[in-house]
């Protein structure tokens, strides 16, 4: 049996904010196309999406918020935040973006598949309780979430967000809640304002909200300095039963939207091989990646096919790291404060 599989409609091609919107159909077609070819076709099965039910997306939503996308279905164009527009498809789209992560999980928990890549559209970190926002109309990782809690029990759900901007949607979803472990690594100060390093969580939830706010122009060396040696070792402390990706790409090289310089080629990997070992040692190497941003199509297809060939073990990673001056200024300028704050609480041995 395959070990990973990939979750795909065409509906996520018919949702469409605008003929000039960086978030693309285009985007998933990228991706799709890529995954079609020999090199990696024979390593994947693909599966369609279920729908969301409004009971599901009410665990993460406002009541409000749900109709306010429902009533999009059918209209041509609806503008809902001066970065996010809906077209007749959206709701459907938007749906089957959040019950892929409910496939993705029965794969996961009942099929035994280790890796499964919901490749969809609209993303969703930005989207708030009540709010659409940032291209993101409902908040699909953080259903993912509670499909992981109301339906398999779990209690210690860990979500990595490397995509460029700041999840903060995800982040209010389980700020005060310890069975969500939310660790982000973004640009800062940037879109869309949030993710400084002392926001750490509230009440039981304070020390599982983790942010690594990152100057522009951070690369390879950086974010595997990051990933090595603060979330490997509080990931391996918080041993969680699912680990859940916002995989936006736009922190690569040349994204339009962002001014980070992750190579699709090197970094993706290194990061995905991070993130499998931590998942082999503590959940069976379980790892729900979930498509968020990223907006150069070359990378988008790069990124993905190299993420799921590290995940595999197909293609090893020849290039080593060197650690340079510039993860020493990472270390001082933005993670010794995070680690003091965090220190002092004794919430995790770093
Ligand atoms: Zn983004």
């Amino acid at each position: 049996m395959k070990k990973f599989a990939v979750i795909y409609d065409e509906i996520f091609l018919k949702h469409n904010p605008g003929i000039y919107h960086p978030e693309s159909p285009q985007r998933v077609q990228a991706i799709w196309e890529r995954l079609q070819k020999e090199d990696l076709l024979p390593y994947i099965d693909i599966f369609p999406p279920e729908s969301a039910t409004k009971e599901e997306i009410l665990w993460n939503h406002s009541e409000y918020l749900y109709d306010v996308i429902s009533q999009t279905k059918g209209k041509s164009y609806i503008q809902l935040d001066p970065d996010t527009a809906t077209n007749e498809y959206s709701f459907d789209a938007a749906i089957k973006a959040v019950g892929a992560q409910k496939v993705a999980l029965r794969l996961l928990f009942e099929k035994d598949y280790e890796g499964v890549f919901a490749l969809v559209r609209p993303p969703g970190h930005h989207a708030e309780r009540d709010r659409a926002m940032g291209f993101c109309l409902f908040n699909n990782i953080a259903i993912a979430a509670y499909y992981a809690k109301n339906y398999y029990g779990l209690k210690r759900i860990l979500i990595v967000d490397w995509d460029l901007h700041h999840g903060n949607g995800t982040q209010k979803s389980f700020y005060s809640d310890p069975e969500v472990l939310y660790f982000s690594v973004h640009q800062y100060p940037y879109y869309p304002g949030t993710g400084h390093y002392s926001e750490i969580g509230s009440g039981e939830g304070r020390g599982f909200t983790l942010n690594v706010p990152l100057p522009a122009y951070c690369g390879d060396e950086e974010y595997i300095y990051i990933f090595e040696t603060i979330l490997k070792p509080i990931a391996l402390q918080y041993k969680p039963e699912i680990i859940m990706v916002s995989a936006g790409f736009d922190l690569c090289e040349n994204d339009p939207l962002g001014a980070m310089e992750v190579t699709p080629s090197f970094g993706i990997p290194m990061l995905t091989k991070i993130l499998k070992e931590v998942a082999d040692k503590t959940c069976k190497g379980k790892i729900l990646f979930t498509l968020e941003g990223g907006y150069d199509l070359m990378n988008l297809q790069e990124s993905v096919a190299n993420l799921i060939f590290t995940f595999l073990n197909v293609k090893e990673i020849s290039q080593k790291i060197i650690y340079t001056k510039r993860s020493e200024k990472i270390e001082e300028k933005v993670l010794k404060p995070l680690k003091d704050l965090l220190r002092y609480k004794a919430y995790w041995e770093i």
